[in-house]
């Protein structure tokens, strides 16, 4: 991967090669971003750009055998640690070895994965993913030989925050004394879930999110049309990965749309398990797209007040929200619309304020069956 088809971070990028120019950098970097900041994008073209005999003074060259072979995850002087799972009970000798085919195949459509996606791309369980202590001897494996191609060797371990204390101690001392012409490339999105030990043992490279006008720009750049480019940039955040499934939707609002309806469905329904399953699902979000999904909520219940008693050329609505509306509007009314604003907007200042995510939105969505079933007294 080259620098160019990294989005946007041109600050980040220029500050990167300038160091490796300068000659000042560390053998264990640490990029720490956000999901969808291009966080390991950006750790793979740091890496492809060091190797390059044909480098520029702004990126690698993209076309020596060294930028193939990195670009197809085929350069045997990189070397890749993520979390995996043990292919069976009772082979705890698992490592990313056993795992690398998928991985590559993983890498290349989608080098903005997250472990999310990774882990729905391995298993169709909920397994919980692992960087065992097998996977350090792994490593210690790889960097003691010499190198295949002459130049650098790099390990990238994506997902540090997988590295528990038995594996990172094991990690340690190469981490501090790597073999010549190594560079560990840790790539992380949460400081917090960090050990310390491996913290203190790296150069931390701050990866912000990315700017919603390199989003826009991207995403023209795949043809997509600007008012689309826009609303998408909007949503996404600073996160590519979710760029690219909005874009991937018929319409950005469509993956709130259909949460929506299926939430609302559950509140009348006073679906407890649905309505907990849900709420959990909704605390893994990062807070930005919880607040930006109750304020759709917001919007969407104004717009079913107003359908239901102005009518559908006072609305805007899409396609599926209408379908979903001409049902739901006789259930939003004067009895309780207010209340049901002032909930929801309760419920959002909530999150705003750090309150815990799943309480707040079980205890909303009990809150609005009472509301959405309450009957008119007189
Ligand atoms: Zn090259």
């Amino acid at each position: 991967m080259q620098f160019a088809q990294v989005i946007g971070q041109s600050a980040l990028k220029s500050r990167l090669i300038g160091a490796f120019r300068e000659g000042r950098i560390a053998h264990a970097l640490m990029f720490l971003g956000p999901e969808g900041s291009g966080n390991l994008a950006l750790a793979l073209a740091f890496a492809q750009y060091i190797a390059c005999p044909n480098k520029s003074e702004s990126d690698s060259c993209g076309t020596c055998p060294t930028c193939k072979k990195i670009d197809t995850h085929q350069f045997a002087d990189l070397h890749y640690t993520f979390p995996f799972f043990n292919k069976s009970e009772g082979s705890e000798k698992t490592t990313c070895n056993d795992w690398l085919a998928p991985w590559r195949n993983h890498l290349k459509s989608s080098p903005y994965t997250t472990v999310d996606d990774w882990r729905n791309e391995i298993t169709e369980d909920n397994k919980q993913l692992i960087m065992s202590v097998y996977e350090a001897a792994n490593i210690m494996q790889h960097l003691t030989l010499k190198s295949y191609e002459g130049g650098y060797k790099f390990q990238i371990i994506w997902m540090a925050e997988y590295l528990k204390t038995d594996t990172a101690n094991k990690l340690l001392k190469i981490v501090e004394e790597p073999p010549e012409k190594t560079i560990f490339l840790f790539v992380a999105s949460s400081l917090e879930n960090i050990l310390q030990t491996i913290l203190s043992r790296v150069q931390v490279v701050y990866v912000p999110k990315i700017e919603d006008q390199d989003i826009h720009d991207a995403l023209l750049a795949q043809n997509c049309a600007p008012d689309k480019a826009a609303e998408i940039a909007h949503f996404a955040h600073g996160d590519w990965n979710k760029a690219l499934q909005l874009l991937n939707s018929q319409n950005p609002d469509e993956t709130y749309a259909k949460q929506f309806q299926q939430w609302m469905r559950m509140c009348y329904k006073k679906d407890v398990t649905g309505i907990i399953k849900w709420s959990d699902e909704m605390h893994k979000l990062n807070r930005e797209d919880q607040k930006h999904f109750l304020s759709y909520a917001l919007d969407q219940i104004r717009q079913n007040l107003v359908l239901n008693y102005a009518g559908e050329d006072f609305v805007r609505l899409n396609s599926s929200e209408k379908s979903f509306s001409d049902k739901f509007a006789p259930f939003i009314n004067d009895l309780n619309a207010q209340e049901l604003m002032e909930e929801i907007t309760e419920a959002y200042h909530d999150v705003t304020r750090n309150a815990y995510t799943k309480l707040v939105l079980s205890d909303l969505s009990f809150k609005l069956h009472y509301l959405l079933t309450r009957k008119s007294e007189a």
